[in-house]
């Protein structure tokens, strides 16, 4: 399962930055999920729970924030949320989109103790 190997590597990756702090537990972590990136985050949720056990992370408590996608147009700088990848701008039509957010997958705190 794609969400099993990405709790590894966050778990992975919480208990480097745990260590170098010297401490000995994680109390909480929180993650900021894109919208679109390609993440379920149910699935990811689950995939933690079983991962963190006999961890540092044993029982942490664990905050996902989804973050809304946006995107805008090169051409007619319209702001909108796309719903893919692939999305055009809803103004112009114009496919020329830059993505501002919507695609990050990242450990943004931790609490340790
Ligand atoms: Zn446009």
């Amino acid at each position: 399962m794609h969400e099993l190997s990405i709790a590894m590597s966050i778990i992975d990756l919480a208990t480097k930055e745990a260590k170098k702090g010297n401490a000995t537990r994680v109390k909480e972590v929180e993650l900021e999920i894109g919208e679109m990136a390609g993440v379920n985050k149910e699935a990811l949720d689950f995939s933690l729970r079983i991962a963190m056990q006999h961890t540092l992370l044993e029982d942490a408590k664990v905050n996902i924030v989804e973050i809304e996608s946006l995107a805008v147009c090169r051409d007619c700088k319209t702001r909108f949320s796309p719903v893919s990848m692939y999305d055009s701008c809803p103004h112009c039509h114009s496919y020329g989109v830059e993505f501002l957010r919507g695609r990050e997958l990242r450990l943004k705190s931790l609490l340790v103790e």
